[in-house]
């Protein structure tokens, strides 16, 4: 069977549209993506689990003082709202977050600049602030064209407390405090809700050593106002390529392929997977994460969490293939990072775009940029290592994860703070 970009770069112009975890374009998606494996001669499990969600929040931000003007906010899902009919407070700049910024900041609503971090939130909470106001987008931007993204507080932050939040454009911050807002109303009301989203699994028997599973990944959900065709549409095609491939050629150990929604929202596909398939992890020997790839402008790495043993590897595999792929040895924000964390080795692959000739997390992350060869460019070397990996008469990759990696993906999944956060509720029963 020969591979074909083409194939690829087709059923990603199928999934060009904004795929939100928990929507019915995502369902959509994942029906999509089933129909093609039963296309291809399979069965797909369809998994569908919950998220925490909110329903979309309203929110309405007005200057009192020293001059009357209302903006247009978004308001964040999961926090908390303000009394009904809003509330009146001061206004002040926190622009590095640091305790000189926050002097006043008791019952106040603080403006932040981006990220809102779970350091920075926590200051927010702790300082006593009446609520937070996030910048986003650009100063260029054109409001006829772009909307404000809904942003949401995750778990690792709600598990410290809650407050109220909203999101508002850059250029409005801009003259806020060009022009000393220093009084606001802000009404912010917000209904959280379960939703359901989906992961799509199939199953591919091993022919010699069906115990040892090599499990591969993609997400399919995308953020707001995105096609998510960059992110990640294209990783999605490229594991329904290797299925085809490896359908044709049966594979000496078990394969698994993984489409996951909700990654977008804290890799809720995944930790679903993980969470639920706890006793059959022992088996999974390798998960290979496919997250961002087909940029015409662009340059290919592979980016490994486990043993520092598989990164020499790979990058000795990709030189003796002659690939040009950088390899390196930490974590990558993606479905990865949950079976790292149950000590699955795992390893990314993408193509990162050239500065300025690709987007992701945008209303630019469009088919334009893209292009079946280099799809097919990445798929090569990715299928080309997975062989090397699937049919390996014994399964070299250590299963263990080294001491600096688990420190990242501890830190990467806040497990302290959870902890303290923990430690503190406990205290206060
Ligand atoms: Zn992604």
């Amino acid at each position: 069977m020969r591979l074909s970009g083409t194939r690829e770069y087709q059923l990603l112009k199928q999934l060009a549209y904004t795929r939100l975890a928990g929507t019915p374009e995502e369902e959509k998606a994942a029906n999509l993506l089933a129909e093609t494996i039963r296309e291809i001669g399979l069965t797909p499990e369809v998994d569908i689990f919950d998220i925490e969600d909110a329903k979309q929040p309203t929110a309405t931000l007005t200057v009192t003082e020293p001059y009357c003007k209302t903006y247009e906010v978004t308001g964040y899902k999961c926090c908390k709202s303000t009394p009904e009919g809003g509330m009146d407070a001061p206004l002040i700049y926190a622009e590095s977050m640091l305790d000189a910024n926050l002097v006043n900041a008791k019952d106040a609503i603080v403006l932040v600049q981006m990220p809102l971090t779970v350091e920075k939130y926590r200051r927010l909470l702790k300082a006593g602030v009446a609520g937070f106001i996030t910048m986003g987008g650009d100063y260029y931007d054109n409001p006829k064209d772009t909307g404000i993204v809904t942003r949401k507080l995750r778990k690792t932050m709600t598990v410290h407390g809650l407050t109220s939040g909203a999101h508002i454009r850059v250029k409005d911050a801009m003259e806020m405090v060009e022009k000393h807002a220093s009084k606001i109303h802000l009404d912010v009301q917000n209904e959280n809700e379960i939703r359901q989203s989906r992961n799509v699994y199939v199953e591919l028997q091993g022919t010699e050593i069906p115990d040892e599973i090599v499990s591969f990944g993609a997400h399919y959900d995308s953020v707001e106002f995105s096609k998510g065709v960059y992110d990640n549409g294209s990783g999605a095609v490229i594991l329904m390529e290797l299925l085809r491939y490896f359908k044709e050629n049966p594979p000496k150990r078990t394969l698994r392929f993984h489409w996951y929604g909700s990654e977008e929202i804290g890799l809720e596909g995944s930790k679903h997977f993980v969470k639920t398939h706890e006793a059959e992890l022992e088996k999974h020997v390798l998960m290979i994460n496919v997250d961002m790839a087909g940029p015409v402008l662009g340059r290919d790495v592979a980016i490994v969490t486990a043993d520092d043993s598989l990164r020499v590897f790979t990058d000795y595999f990709m030189k003796t293939r002659g690939y040009a792929v950088d390899v390196a040895q930490r974590t990558y924000s993606s479905d990865n990072m949950p079976f790292a964390d149950k000590k699955v080795p795992a390893i990314s692959f993408a193509r990162l775009a050239a500065p300025g000739a690709g987007y992701y997390h945008s209303k630019n992350d469009h088919m334009t940029f893209m292009s079946a060869e280099t799809l097919l460019k990445t798929t090569l070397h990715v299928l080309d290592f997975a062989k090397e990996m699937v049919n390996a008469a014994v399964f070299p990759v250590p299963k263990t994860m080294p001491e600096d990696m688990v420190k990242k993906i501890d830190e990467y999944f806040y497990k302290k703070e959870f902890k303290e956060a923990e430690e503190k509720a406990q205290k206060s029963q």
